[in-house]
């Protein structure tokens, strides 16, 4: 083969290098965290490619994310100077979800097999719960489902478990029943669960050598990122692939050069990993993998790499602090040549909220002293913190983008009941009739639907007036029953909570409630059986208590109110302001990325470490790899953060600091905390430094977006209109420059500063004369120039 060029390997160290050039069969680059282990993936696949030594469709890699792959690709692209088709560079599951659809009619299934995702599968097991009364006996739905995906990821099917289970154990002998009908209902539904995926590869290889073989022929080199979070059986789906395929099971147009006796050689493998940065074991993740790697694969070549490039040395140090003080772990000598760099910033808030502001402030910052927003991360132990951090993110217009969380209000069910309450809020929205006249089914159809609207432009009428005049347009008895239903629902819910004709009003959750229940939503959901279904009336569940939460913190507030905050939060996730958005993720999903600037939130007892580790074996060791997996995210910067109280689960509970935070020395990390808190607690060293606060956004007018579209002058609009404090508008075509003067209905005069973003999305920073400074979405804001 050709000599790798010069570029792929100048400017690598020494053992880095090293690990790009070896050829042979199994290679192991064993690392701590920054150190160039997925830099030196990416320059291996380069190096095969522009070698010749494999075609771009020999390359399987593995990554963690499906960030991570796409940021691979792109950077394989780039060192070879050209985009490269046919590489397969994924995750597991997406790998093995391109390879069960090839292979998908081989074993009765559908191309089109649909994949349950998390809620999905939870719903499932939960109908299979109830029904076998498996609570009472101590099966719980997440104990079942935990259950299930260890056995998934240890290759265990439903008979294997019965092989080797002790059935007298009821607790067992149950699990082992509703894993059985879990399966079946799967089957049933020709779908797949996450470990499925994986599981279902390995067992077609196994039991299909031929196809195993097709697999074994194409991939001539594969290389695995992030190896010591494999689990069982992923370890074995790279078994497979990367075994030897006998004879008998060559395919007959392989033009690989096969060796003597006629077999397909085994693929060369090549994995990288950190047991330092092991934080899957809950799922099934076996260290093993890698400590064991040598004895796998004999004769395997072993690189180490001890240059970090990633981070600053007080960050190395702390992180270094915190991981040695874990026991049974190979001593790593990490150094860096970055420098000093700043201290770590320490920050004890009073409250979740409190703790989110200071994020917010700092970000701005940043951001003003030149970082992109793209280069800031903020983390989280669980997904229930996001909820207070989004708030105050938007509130501070903050783009920010949540990576690899559920987006609630993009799923279609939420967006039915918005759509609900939206043609409440503005009955002449016809968008939003639309979408739900036939959800859930009704049976009323594009034609009726038609024959409505044609009806209401011939009269002038808007379309929800037509839809009271349905009578008049010669439909059969069951449409007309349909539509008069829908539309007495919709007037009940309307006339309950409106305040000129009720002294009590039903708050909006109530009304949603009842409206949910008159529509038969629920209803219709529950019945079809269908357990992705039973995932989304939970989803609708869930907007009814966030109705209610909202109906508790605004006892003032209206359905418009309501529907502006969800709109905010809703649109939140569309922002693609040019600065870009800052990343928020869990700390599981932070793996192997980097950013300039690094928050990471809710350093606390019972978060980090999670209460649930102190039950794991191991589990406080994995919670500390998990800080440090945090820690040695960032680049320059990293701020460390707390909350001295914490709601979770309506729940308010005093937080301590967490114990990991005493390991860090000292002289690493300046403390500071909340302006006006009466000193610090725990191991959160005290050492005010008070700031400035930023003001939030102000919304302008309780009107978000959607709600203010296309709005044509009817009665109904303008009743609408006037319930809503004076007049609505839509100010997204208001031109703004910096320095023009401004009035605004509450705050008064003032300049614009600044304006942020572009489109609906625009923000405008303004001085008011009275009132200071305010940010604005210009979109809603009460603003007229001057
Ligand atoms: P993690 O354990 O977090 O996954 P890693 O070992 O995979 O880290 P990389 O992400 O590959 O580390 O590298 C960390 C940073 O250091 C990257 O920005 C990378 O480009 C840079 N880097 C790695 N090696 C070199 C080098 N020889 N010269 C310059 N920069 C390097
Ligand atoms: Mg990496």
């Amino acid at each position: 083969a050709a000599p790798i060029p010069a570029d792929l390997v100048d400017g690598l160290n020494a053992p880095q290098r090293e690990a790009v050039e070896y050829r042979g069969e199994a290679l192991l680059i064993i690392a701590g965290a920054g150190s160039g282990k997925t830099r030196v993936l990416t320059h291996r696949i380069a190096g095969l490619i522009a070698t010749r030594e494999a075609w771009p469709s020999q390359i399987l890699a593995i990554t963690f994310t499906n960030k991570a792959a796409a940021e691979m690709r792109e950077r394989v692209g780039h060192l070879l100077g050209e985009a490269v088709e046919g590489m397969w560079i994924s995750t597991f599951h997406s790998a093995c979800v391109r390879i069960l659809r090839r292979e998908a009619e081989r074993f009765g299934y559908p191309q089109g097999f649909t994949i349950y995702d998390s809620a999905d599968s939870k719903a499932l097991c939960k109908r299979i719960v109830k029904a076998l009364e498996a609570e009472s006996l101590g099966v719980s739905v997440s104990h079942a489902l935990n259950r299930i995906s260890a056995l998934k990821n240890e290759l265990i099917d439903p008979d294997g478990f019965a092989r080797q289970a002790d059935l007298s154990n009821p607790r067992d002998a149950l699990v082992l029943e509703i894993y059985r009908q879990y399966q079946r209902e799967l089957h049933r539904n020709r779908a797949f669960d996450f470990d499925d995926l994986i599981a279902q590869t390995v067992w077609l290889f196994r039991a299909h050598p031929e196809i195993a073989a097709l697999y074994q022929r194409r991939f001539r080199h594969v290389l695995v990122d992030e190896y010591q979070d494999t689990n069982h059986a992923q370890y074995a789906l790279i078994r497979e692939l990367t075994r030897r395929a006998e004879p008998q099971h060559v395919p007959a147009d392989t033009r690989i050069k096969l060796d003597d006796d006629g077999s397909i050689p085994p693929a060369s493998l090549t994995v990288v990993g950190d047991s330092d940065q092991s934080i899957y074991a809950f799922r099934g993740a076996d260290i093993r993998n890698i400590t064991e790697f040598e004895r796998d694969f004999p004769g395997a070549k072993v690189v180490l790499l001890e240059q970090n490039y990633r981070s600053t040395q007080n960050i190395l140090d702390a992180a270094n602090a915190v991981i040695s003080q874990n026991f049974d772990r190979r001593e790593k000598n990490l150094f860096t040549t970055a420098g000093t760099g700043a201290k770590i910033v320490g920050y004890t808030g009073y409250s979740a909220h409190d703790e989110a502001q200071f994020v917010a402030d700092e970000i701005h910052k940043l951001h003003d002293s030149g970082t992109s927003f793209n280069d800031i991360a903020v983390f989280y132990r669980t997904n229930a913190q996001t909820r207070a951090l989004e708030e105050i993110l938007i509130r501070a217009a903050v783009p920010y983008r949540l990576i690899g969380g559920t987006k609630f209000y993009e799923r279609a069910e939420v967006k039915d009941m918005i759509a609900y309450l939206m043609s409440i809020a503005n009955p002449a929205d016809e968008l939003s009739v639309r979408r739900i006249i036939n959800s859930p089914k009704r049976g009323i159809g594009p034609a009726t639907e038609t024959a409505i609207s044609n009806f209401a432009e011939a009269n002038d009428l808007t379309f929800r007036e037509a839809m009271a005049r349905a009578d008049e347009l010669g439909l059969g008895p069951k449409v007309r029953g349909a539509i008069a239903d829908l539309v007495a629902a919709l007037d009940r819910a309307e006339a309950s909570i409106d305040p000129q004709r009720n002294t009590g009003a039903a708050s909006v959750s109530q009304m949603l409630a009842r409206l949910v229940s008159d529509v038969r939503y629920l209803e219709t959901l529950r019945a079809t059986g269908n357990p992705q279904d039973d995932a989304r009336a939970e989803n609708v569940e869930e907007l009814i208590s966030v109705a209610k939460e909202f109906d508790k913190q605004h006892p003032e507030g209206n359905l418009v109110d309501f529907l502006t905050e969800v709109a905010l939060v809703a649109a939140a996730d569309e922002l693609d302001y040019e600065a870009g958005a800052v990343s928020l993720m869990t700390l599981h999903t932070a793996k192997g990325l980097e950013y300039q600037a690094v928050f990471l939130t809710g350093v606390e007892e019972a978060l980090l470490p999670h209460k649930m580790s102190a039950d794991e074996p191991g589990g406080l060791a994995e919670e500390r790899r998990l800080f440090y997996v945090g820690i040695t995210r960032a680049r320059q910067v990293l701020h460390l953060s707390l909350a001295m109280s914490r709601t979770t689960f309506g729940e308010s509970s005093v937080a301590m600091p967490s114990r990991f935070l005493n390991d860090i020395p000292d002289g690493l990390i300046e403390w500071r905390q909340s302006p006006g808190m009466p000193g610090a607690i725990g191991g959160a060293r005290p050492g005010a430094v008070s700031f400035g606060r930023r003001e939030p956004v102000e919304r302008g007018l309780p009107a978000g977006r959607g709600l203010t579209r296309e709005f044509k002058p009817t009665r109904d609009n303008q009743r609408f209109a006037n319930r809503v404090t004076g007049a609505v508008r839509d100010n997204s075509e208001l031109e703004l420059a910096t320095g023009d003067r401004v009035k605004h209905t509450d705050f008064g005069e003032g300049t614009v500063r600044a304006v942020l973003g572009a489109g609906p999305k625009r923000i405008a920073e303004i001085d008011f004369d009275e009132v200071g400074r305010k940010k604005l979405l210009i979109k809603i804001a009460p603003l007229e120039k001057l």
